[in-house]
């Protein structure tokens, strides 16, 4: 037996799955391992003149359907294990949404906070220098994730275009609006979660004001899942972030909570109802609370594992949207499938994202502008095509949203190898 790990986990699963589709031995030997994975020094000069060296990775897992696609992520625990699985996680998650991508993803080990902003562009250049050969439009595009944003994008676009000796904005996606970036890229992903508790609506004919919600994380992810959920009337009655979060059984207003705690610099006493933030509206409560809430809608969107065997019993929630990658361990999804509740995965829920990278990329490549409510429109098309195959699959075979979601991921991937 092998060393458990991230990536074993995955190949795991696509084990289960391969024999379920009864995959032959080629592709399965294919698809158990990235295509390439590459790890390479990346030396870059500090500004007290000294150079430091640090590692970097490119994983390409597939690109069957079209060229590899992922983030870069920088972090001190990245790791090669790491960026093997998120890049296959990365092929079932566009093949499942149907984009004409493959999965890639990279990474830096590195405190991005320990480096100054010119070391962080030195750094970023370097990676560029690295991959050079193996990216590009047509062949991996890689785009922003954990602690890489549009400026870190638009330096990478910026050594691309120059290695390449010709401005080549579609060779990333997430980058600065005047560099070709796409208006709403950062809405998207929350945007797409709410796409998909609006199917749910559909089949289990939630009343919105009458529906409560708790979300765990107000980032990026986790507080425009939250203005869109209150736009579309839904009552939202917790919201946390690391440091914990705040209740308030009236339900809160979400651009209220955004501007307090903007204000403040932290969610505690941003009690905010209507235009009014009152101390006699709310109350204080832990992260562990807040996911063992009485409501009808969980909506973890922060860090991974926070569901797991330890607290799957006691979650309270009819129906969980898995906003944050990985956050229901597999021994909680067990649990959680036992007791009746119906939890939507993670490479479907948080697929917005990816979605409008695409529009970007079309946008990047035929220099159309794309405006926020085309790209709306289509992400909601993509995102409820998915949900509805899945939910289809789901019922008629008498299985769990994630495994129906894999099977068709898997399948579209395999049947485009074997062509
Ligand atoms: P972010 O950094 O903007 O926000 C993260 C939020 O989680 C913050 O409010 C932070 O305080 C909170 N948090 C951190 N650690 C926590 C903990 N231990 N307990 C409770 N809260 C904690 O990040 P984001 O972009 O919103 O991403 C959130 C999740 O969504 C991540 O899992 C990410 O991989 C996933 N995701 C993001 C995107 C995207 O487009 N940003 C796309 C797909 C998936």
């Amino acid at each position: 037996m092998g060393q458990k790990s991230f990536f074993s986990d995955c190949q795991k699963q696509l084990r289960e799955i391969a024999s379920q589709l009864k995959l032959g031995p080629e592709i399965l030997q294919e698809l158990e391992e990235p295509h390439r994975i590459i790890k390479f020094q990346i030396p870059v000069l500090m500004d007290n003149g000294e150079k430091k060296i640090f590692f970097g990775f490119r994983s390409q897992h597939n690109n069957a359907l079209g060229p590899y696609k992922g983030g870069i992520r920088y972090h001190p625990n990245v790791s090669e294990d790491e960026i093997k699985a998120l890049s296959m996680l990365m092929t079932w998650k566009c093949s499942l949404v149907g984009l004409p991508f493959g999965g890639a993803k990279g990474g830096v080990i590195v405190n991005p906070k320990e480096l100054t902003q010119k070391e962080l562009e030195n750094l970023s250049r370097g990676y560029v220098k690295e991959v050079f050969p193996l990216i590009g439009p047509e062949k991996d595009i890689p785009a922003p994730d954990v602690n890489t944003d549009p400026q870190i994008m638009a330096w990478m676009v910026d050594e691309y275009s120059k290695l390449k000796g010709k401005e080549t904005p579609a060779a990333f996606t997430g980058k600065p609006l005047e560099m070709w970036g796409l208006e709403g890229r950062s809405e998207a992903t929350g945007y797409g979660g709410v796409v998909i508790l609006k199917k749910l609506q559909e089949i289990f004919g939630f009343k919105p004001e009458k529906t409560t919600l708790a979300i765990q994380g107000f980032g990026n992810v986790g507080s425009n899942f939250a203005r869109f959920a209150a736009l579309s009337g839904y009552k939202i009655v917790a919201v946390s972030e690391a440091e914990g979060g705040i209740y308030v059984e009236e339900g809160l207003n979400p651009e209220e909570v955004l501007r307090c705690r903007e204000r403040k610099g932290k969610i505690a006493g941003c009690y905010c109802v209507g235009s009014v933030c009152d101390s006699s509206y709310g109350r204080q409560i832990t992260n562990k609370e807040l996911l063992e809430m009485e409501v009808d809608i969980l909506v973890p969107a922060a860090v991974e594992n926070v569901i797991s065997k330890d607290n799957a019993q006691k979650i309270k929630a009819k129906y969980i949207i898995e906003m944050a990658n990985g956050p229901v361990t597999p021994e909680a999804q067990e649990i959680l499938e036992k007791r009746g509740i119906i939890s939507v995965p993670d490479f479907l829920a948080n697929a917005g994202g990816v979605v409008a990278s695409y529009f970007e990329w079309l946008q990047s490549k035929e220099k159309r502008r794309w405006k926020k409510e085309e790209t709306f429109k289509g992400l909601a098309k993509k995102l409820g095509q998915a949900f509805e195959k899945v939910w289809a699959l789901s019922q008629r075979e008498k299985i769990n949203l994630r495994k129906a979601a894999y099977l068709l991921a898997i399948e579209k991937v395999a049947k485009a190898i074997k062509k």
